[in-house]
């Protein structure tokens, strides 16, 4: 089928005259230059056929669809985000292949004809991407430390009495671990401030390599970190706790050749069973146990007095 229409050959998007044996009659210009196959080579070829990665099976239940309802159907191009394979040859976009959106009107209900509508949307797609991250990162910005990319204590604040509501509905313990790190000034004055750094972001993703979703990490001062364990009893906290432990006394940070040692002290306490405990009163038992691990002499465990 020729089609010398202006309309069809000059609208901004493309369009595929269709039988209902997914053969196309037409398609307009827009396509011939954005796929570089002209009209004269695309007629009458099974669109399935010239472009192998359309699911065959739900196109022709939409064109079915189109037909049998004299109305538009929507055509979802999951997983591609297109129906016709578009490159696109900026390497400012985020994507490699035109984004499209594809509508299914009917356009010869006795012929069994109809038209596809390719839309390109991937300015759109793009906006809306750019968007999300931006999101993410103000997010991010506002609930997570700079350095160490963990929670920050504010977070914490908030997301443990929420987490503490939770709990005491579904009957779970909560548990606190209070860390901090051994004689990390002497790493800072031994090899400087940015090793000291490196050291904080190597530990704390320790911590967050040791916990499960719905617990979190927090950096409360420069070297100390708050874990909120849910649904974790004592014993259970502990064990995590002495896990990360042996893990971090066996993390050598390598800088300039040497290895620095580094250790941490924990104190582990859980949220007494009535619930009438606050997270304050918990922290600040954990941090208590937390100083008699120093005080024992360090790198160590101190779950109870
Ligand atoms: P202890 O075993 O008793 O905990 O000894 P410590 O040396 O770890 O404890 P202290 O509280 O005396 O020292 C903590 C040091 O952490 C002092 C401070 O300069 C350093 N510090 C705090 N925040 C940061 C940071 O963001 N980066 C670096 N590199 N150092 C920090
Ligand atoms: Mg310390
Ligand atoms: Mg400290």
């Amino acid at each position: 089928m020729k089609f010398n229409d202006t309309v069809f050959n000059t609208i901004d998007n493309g369009i595929i005259i269709l039988d209902e044996n997914l053969n196309i009659l037409a398609w307009n210009r827009w396509l011939e230059i954005r796929t570089n196959i002209l009209n004269a080579d695309i007629e009458n070829k099974n669109i399935c056929e010239e472009f192998s990665y359309i699911d065959e099976k739900k196109l022709k239940r939409k064109v079915k669809a189109a037909l049998i309802t004299k109305n538009p159907s929507y055509f979802n191009v999951d997983p591609h985000k297109y129906l016709i394979k578009i490159r696109i040859n900026s390497i400012n976009s985020y994507y490699d292949f035109m984004q499209q959106d594809v509508t299914i009107v009917p356009y010869d209900l006795e012929k069994k004809i109809v038209c596809l509508y390719i839309y390109d949307k991937t300015a759109l797609r793009e906006i809306n991407l750019k968007l999300e991250i931006a999101n993410r990162e103000l997010t991010d910005l506002t609930n997570k430390d700079y350095l160490t990319k963990v929670y920050n204590r504010r977070y914490f604040n908030e997301y443990s009495e929420k987490a503490l509501e939770l709990a005491k509905r579904n009957e779970q313990n909560i548990s606190i671990i209070a860390v901090d790190i051994d004689r990390f000034k002497k790493i800072n004055d031994n090899y400087g401030h940015n090793v000291g750094d490196e050291v904080l972001i190597e530990v704390a993703s320790i911590f967050r390599n040791s916990i499960r979703k719905s617990d979190i990490v927090a950096r409360f001062g420069g070297e100390e970190f708050i874990i909120l364990l849910i649904n974790a009893k004592l014993d259970e906290a502990t064990a995590i706790a002495e896990k990360m432990r042996i893990k971090i006394e066996n993390t050598a940070v390598e800088v300039d050749n040497n290895r620095i040692d580094v250790t941490a002290s924990f104190g582990v306490a859980t949220l007494n069973k009535e619930g009438n405990e606050s997270i304050e009163t918990t922290l600040k038992r954990a941090d208590d146990l937390l100083y008699i691990a120093k005080k024992h002499g360090r790198n160590e465990v101190v779950n109870s007095l």
